[in-house]
């Protein structure tokens, strides 16, 4: 491509809206542009990486046994219906209606459709197993969309499902995706660990997040140092605490103490000289409509995917405070469990404590000597709070380290809630209908080309790898009125592309200064400069982005060297 017919508007200014490095030079480079917010045109350089991201997630998906078909985005209620879902999903499901007042919603994922297909065209044992997938754009009207590709409302994915016979079939399909997994991500040259991960509104009973590391990640994992256990800290279990061993009836009556202005766990806790371990902390969270409480010890925070999966509700989210005395007439900074008329859910932790200082839902007051199960009885009790690196491996008891992540790709076994409720059945050999189990896989093949900024640059821009860059060369004229210059790169340019080789042509009439800075800027792998040294020694000089490195050689050298890098650099 010659950069002087390619629309490639790069900018100098870091755009203001951009919060994460990802974003900022997406927008720089000229690969994407806003529209609305979350929803973002691809300019032909960032379509060209999405389509390098594709086409290995294809590749890979066809290798595995996969087979591509196209869904439609739009789906009808009625499905949702069937599946339970249209209630369960919550207000990421971008509902509408038609002409004819029908129920429709903008496909966040592809459960129901492809189910549906299933039981209409899978009739026999002999047809299975089956995997399906598509890539294809989702919609989601995220909460908080955010960081450009990284959580879009509209996004790139790529989603499969697996029909099996049995359980142990249904492992193998899994089993059969997770290596894909590995080798995708391997092949897109990412930096990334596999976790165990919650199933969230997808369901299903077991499932693995691809995460890339970066120090902007949304999620955050744990992995042990001694051990090969990986998790997501939204699914990371800790262990019950022991039980406490004071005898109830030797413990000390409640004492109410005055608190002016303490609305913070350490200085409760400092002016009455005990540790913030000593303190419950009472958060309140919105569950699906209904207000509840959770119960964590001061120096914890609650872990808000476990709240929600001991609710079983859909959505969990932080009461904000300016909401509080709106919703429960309740003073913030003084909450307790004591007397308070919410649904309570309390950490397995809070139940071992003793006694424990809480608010007393009286401002400026909390209360000291609270006995959980004698003072208050909450209504759920179990593991709700983010482990830390002092608790210790759940496995093999080991150290544990907590690091940030992007998450790439999910895979989830399904088992027969999807077939179940929508009635999806084959006949086995013996003529009996069963349900068909299910899995489901997906990768976020636009947010996968923002992680690999996240983890791939510097102050001067974009370090693609070799496999997902956009070109692979770059070739830099910086001679424009010198005939044999021009001529030569223009020769170079010509038989890279003959080769097969995604080569960008800097022909425009540029100061080189700003040829090396947009060259840089976004990201393409090896840079071969044609200039004065050309004109005095038919030197060339090329530039690999990642190393800095920079080697000149004769013009003659150059197609074999770039032959040879870019091929050791595509796995
Ligand atoms: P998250 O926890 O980040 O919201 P999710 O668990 O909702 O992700 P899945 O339903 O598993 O995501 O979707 C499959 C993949 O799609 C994810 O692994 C992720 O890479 C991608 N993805 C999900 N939501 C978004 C989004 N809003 N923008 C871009 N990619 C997304
Ligand atoms: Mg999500």
């Amino acid at each position: 491509m010659r950069y002087s017919q390619l629309l490639l508007p790069t900018t100098k200014e870091t755009p203001a809206e951009a919060e994460v490095v990802s974003h900022q030079l997406l927008l720089r480079g000229g690969f994407i542009r806003k529209l609305t917010s979350g929803v973002y045109t691809y300019l032909p350089l960032g379509f060209m990486a999405i389509q390098k991201v594709t086409e290995i997630v294809r590749e890979e998906m066809n290798r595995a046994g996969a087979q591509e078909i196209l869904m439609p985005m739009v789906q009808p209620g009625d499905l949702w219906q069937e599946s339970g879902r249209w209630k369960k999903y919550g207000p990421e499901l971008l509902r509408f209606q038609d002409r004819h007042s029908r129920d429709y919603c903008l496909g966040p994922t592809h459960e129901e459709v492809i189910t549906d297909i299933a039981r209409k065209e899978l009739h026999s044992y002999r047809q299975l197993p089956v995997n399906l997938y598509q890539i294809q754009t989702k919609f989601r009207d995220e909460i908080r969309p955010r960081f450009g590709l990284m959580r879009g409302r509209e996004f790139i994915m790529k989603d499969a499902y697996s029909f099996d016979a049995d359980d142990a079939a249904s492992e193998l399909s899994y089993e059969r995706m997770r290596e894909a997994y590995y080798k995708i991500f391997e092949r897109c040259g990412l930096d990334f660990r596999a976790v165990e991960a919650d199933s969230g509104s997808i369901g299903g009973s077991f499932s693995h997040e691809f995460m890339v590391l970066a120090k902007t990640g949304e999620d955050t994992l744990v992995t042990c140092t001694a051990c090969s256990y990986a998790a997501n800290v939204e699914k990371a279990a800790i262990a019950p605490p022991e039980a406490c061993c004071a005898d109830i009836d030797t413990l000390p009556a409640m004492e109410t103490v005055d608190t002016p202005g303490m609305k913070k766990v350490e200085r409760v806790a400092d002016f009455l000289g005990v540790s913030s371990c000593d303190v419950v902390k009472t958060m309140l969270y919105i569950a699906d409509d209904q207000v509840v409480a959770a119960l964590v010890r001061g120096d914890r925070e609650v872990q808000s995917v476990k709240l929600k999966n001991i609710l079983g509700v859909a959505d969990v989210e932080p009461l904000p405070e300016e909401d509080v005395w709106k919703r429960v007439q309740l003073p913030v900074g003084y909450l307790g469990p004591v007397k308070m008329d919410l649904t309570i859910v309390a950490d397995q932790e809070v139940m071992a404590m003793a006694t424990c200082i809480t608010g007393a839902n009286v401002k400026g007051t909390h209360v000291k000597n609270v006995v959980p199960g004698r003072d208050f009885t909450p209504a759920h009790v179990g593991d709700i709070r983010q482990i830390t690196e002092e608790d210790s491996c759940p496995v093999c008891r080991g150290t544990l380290q907590l690091t940030e992540g992007i998450e790439v790709g999910h895979i989830f076994k399904l088992g027969t809630g999807y077939s179940e409720a929508m009635e999806a059945t084959y006949q086995d050999s013996e003529g009996n209908e069963k349900h068909f189990v299910m899995g489901c896989y997906g990768i976020g093949v636009s947010r996968v080309v923002a992680a690999a900024i996240e983890q791939n640059h510097d102050e001067n821009g974009i370090i693609f790898p070799m496999p997902i860059a956009p070109f692979q060369v770059v070739i830099l004229n910086l001679g424009l009125k010198d005939d044999a210059i021009c001529e030569a790169a223009e020769k170079l340019y010509l038989e890279l592309q003959a080769k097969g080789y995604d080569v960008l042509y800097d022909d425009r009439d540029e100061r080189p200064g700003s040829k090396f800075k947009d060259a840089d800027l976004i990201g393409i792998p090896l840079r071969v400069t044609i200039g004065k040294t050309y004109a005095k020694s038919g030197d060339v000089e090329i530039r690999h982005r990642q190393t800095g490195e920079t080697v000149t050689m004769a013009y003659a050298e150059t197609v074999a060297y770039l032959e040879k890098n870019i091929d050791q650099a595509l796995v």
